[in-house]
């Protein structure tokens, strides 16, 4: 009985033991919980600098202004500061964020600064660099602002729905490319050319996630073939200083509007600042032969020499006859400026959209002089051959100065040579004195057929514009 009692007894202390031990710890276990929330209404709700330069904290700070009571205190010229300084870390420019804070008088006592550049560091010290032979690059050419009058059943239709790509397909694109971590860059982030012409690679560095790839635009002329199908007339400057497209309605009024790649994209970056690394967006390819942008700046504008006019030139010249060379040179220059300093770049499409390997090398040397003289002087000087038609001047076998081309096109400048290659995810090749890239149109050529050749970009289905006519015909 006695022994029966004590083990009871025995028992009793074990399990009360035991259930004192489970309490505490379940105590523990609210204690630490409620740490937890703390912390994390803390980072939340009262630490401002949590992830300080997010891309909207320029907006917040100034909308929410009354409700934060510590950043009442911060002036105007402090918040503009700071919004700079994190627009450049959002673009992921961490040195230049950071110098542009150090640079200021009083750093040392600023607790703001301080927290702030300590944060760039940490975000700085997480990123890794991107292996530059991984890099995509996509083209579209121009977009497609009205399904109806490109898709009208005329003579050009076929082609637009082959190489053309419609504005909502454009805009889905690039949301999901910016959802899935693609972060436009350069290719002049990609590699350093010498003085000497030598090039070597340099380094991309992104945080975990980020995919950086380089954007181009193809045949961005507006040419005379496609007016009245539904694409913009051509690129402006508005008041405010921004690049933007005009477009001639039906009743000829001229709306004023984003509706090409480059105006969609400068608004896109605007609210997603980092989809471009360093502030650089995509390079476009220029022709000449019909001036650019959608300006006549050619020779022939202005020579009106009737043997090199065509029909096209022809009709254009009489149905604008108060037509001003300078002023038309003088425009689209203002318009190649602004865009420079939103962080475009231009290549050379070649000036009479040729395939130099069909062509001799006299003739190349010609075309290759045109675009010097008469595209050059309004975009500015370029190291970027962009090839028409796909084409190259050497098949995937490194360039080599046995190359008559190659070596002509590098005595004229060109480091950085692009083809057509929509068949592999990257193509990039690195010599001692050039790189090459492959590139992949997004267009309905490829959407149609090729899907699944896209799938590491964006989903087809999703993007896909019900207005285009199917099937996309053969090429
Ligand atoms: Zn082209």
């Amino acid at each position: 009985m006695g022994r029966e009692d004590l083990s009871v007894t025995e028992r009793e202390i074990r399990r009360r033991r035991s259930s004192l031990i489970m309490k505490s710890l379940i105590a523990l276990l609210i204690l630490v919980l409620a740490g937890l929330a703390a912390l994390l209404l803390y980072e939340t709700k009262f630490k401002v600098y949590n992830n300080p330069w997010a891309p909207q904290t320029g907006d917040l700070m100034e909308s929410s202004e009354s409700e934060t009571q510590p950043q009442k205190r911060v002036s105007a010229q402090e918040q503009s500061l700071e919004a700079q300084a994190n627009r450049l870390a959002a673009q992921y420019d961490y040195d230049a964020a950071i110098e542009l804070l150090k640079g200021q008088p009083g750093f040392d006592r600023s607790d703001r600064r301080k927290i702030l550049v300590a944060s760039y560091e940490k975000t700085k010290a997480g990123c890794s660099p991107y292996a530059i032979d991984q890099i995509t690059h996509v083209f579209f050419h121009t977009l497609v602002r009205d399904d109806a009058k490109a898709f009208d059943g005329d003579e050009d239709m076929d082609g637009y729905n082959q190489v053309m790509t419609t504005i909502s397909e454009f805009n889905s694109i690039i949301q999901q490319m910016y959802n899935r971590g693609y972060v436009m860059v350069s290719m002049h982030d990609m590699v350093e050319v010498a003085e000497d012409g030598s090039v070597a690679t340099k380094e991309i560095r992104l945080p975990a996630g980020k995919k950086p790839f380089v954007l181009s635009q193809d045949d961005c002329s507006y040419y005379h073939y496609m007016a009245g199908d539904g694409f913009a007339e051509k690129l402006i400057v508005d008041e405010n200083g921004k690049v933007k497209n005009s477009y001639i309605e039906d009743d000829g009024s001229v709306s004023i509007g984003d509706y090409d790649v480059v105006p969609l994209i400068d608004t896109f970056v605007e609210s997603h600042p980092d989809f471009a690394y360093h502030g650089h967006k995509g390079i476009v390819a220029l022709t000449g032969y019909e001036g650019v942008l959608g300006y006549r700046t050619d020779e022939v504008y202005k020579t009106r020499e009737a043997a090199r006019l065509t029909g096209w030139q022809t009709k254009f010249l009489e149905e604008h006859p108060d037509f001003d060379f300078e002023k038309e040179v003088a425009e689209a220059k203002a318009v190649a400026d602004a865009m420079r300093a939103e962080g475009w770049e231009f290549a050379s499409h070649t000036w009479g959209h040729i395939n130099p390997a069909a062509r001799s090398l006299e003739q190349v040397q010609t075309d290759t002089e045109r675009w010097r003289d008469w595209v050059q002087p309004v975009v500015g000087a370029t190291d970027v051959l962009i090839f028409a038609f796909g084409a190259d001047i050497s098949d995937w076998t490194p360039y080599s100065h046995e190359n008559a081309y190659f070596n002509y096109y590098k005595s004229m400048g060109f480091n950085i040579y692009c083809n057509v290659d929509g068949s592999v995810k990257a193509w990039v090749q690195i010599g001692s004195d050039y790189m090459r890239m492959g590139r992949r149109n997004l267009d309905g050529y490829r959407m149609y057929y090729n899907p699944g050749l896209l799938e590491d970009l964006f989903d087809v289905e999703t993007a896909w514009d019900d207005n285009r006519p199917t099937p996309v015909p053969q090429m």
